[in-house]
């Protein structure tokens, strides 16, 4: 598509991408959250992704995320914020009042952090769900914890009262055909289950549709929906 085709046209293209995958795979297209990754644009294209009918947000930086949850309340956009990039532990208090969603729990640490920060945080205790991020493919350079980690990052999130764990994410590694990451989507909802967790966030804007196809129930998606990501 082009530059100029709007954020409304991309969106129900995306949406109907997903539920062709959900009716290949025997599932229902509402047991798939689609999280639209807004990261390096305006508030502009969020509004206009809203009025498109999207309400669910996806931000990987504290610096770019706060400003913006921020400028989307100041601008009454119904939005939900999912943090999906790797949260320091220097940023969590600016970040945590205005996440709902953390995709990227990676570590004990954090885990104390966000203990620590939330009753400040989160006035009335309102629980933050969240996914442990898993390398699943055991890439260097990439975030998320190994596989044999999960039970122990699990224990640690489920003996902090304001995590509210959901289930695990991950980033496919980038290949040329998304079927060559079917793999890591399998393994990652077979990890899940050895766990008990029902949610698997996973599947982009390359490899969403496989991902789906291996029991996907969120999506995150940037490119489709906005274009190329602005410098
Ligand atoms: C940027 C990003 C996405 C979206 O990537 P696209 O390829 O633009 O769909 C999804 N998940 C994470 C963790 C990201 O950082």
């Amino acid at each position: 598509m082009t530059a100029t085709t709007s954020i409304a046209t991309r969106a129900a293209e995306v949406r109907h991408r997903i539920e062709a995958a959900c009716a290949r795979s025997g599932r229902s297209a509402d047991e798939v959250t689609l999280v639209a990754v807004s990261k390096t644009h305006p508030i502009e294209a969020v509004e206009e992704a809203v009025t498109a009918g999207l309400r669910v947000f996806g931000e990987n930086r504290a610096q770019e995320f706060v400003p913006k949850a921020l400028a989307a309340r100041e601008r009454g956009l119904a939005a939900e914020w999912h943090f999906i990039g790797h949260l320091q532990r220097n940023k969590v208090r600016d970040a945590l009042p205005y996440i709902d969603v953390l995709h990227s729990l990676d570590s004990e640490r954090l885990v104390r952090e966000i203990a620590t920060r939330a009753a400040e945080a989160r006035p009335g205790h309102r629980p933050l769900r969240c996914f442990l991020e898993v390398n699943v493919a055991g890439e260097a350079q990439k975030e998320g914890i190994a596989p044999s980690d999960v039970g122990p990052l699990l224990a640690a999130a489920r003996s902090a009262e304001i995590l509210d764990v959901r289930g695990l994410m991950t980033v496919a590694p980038r290949v040329k055909d998304p079927e060559e990451v079917r793999p890591v989507f399998r393994a990652l909802r077979e990890l899940a289950a050895e766990h008990g967790l029902s949610e698997l966030s996973m599947g982009m804007t390359d490899d969403f549709e496989v991902a789906i196809e291996e029991g996907a129930t969120v999506v995150r998606v940037g490119r489709a929906i906005f274009g190329d990501r602005l410098p």
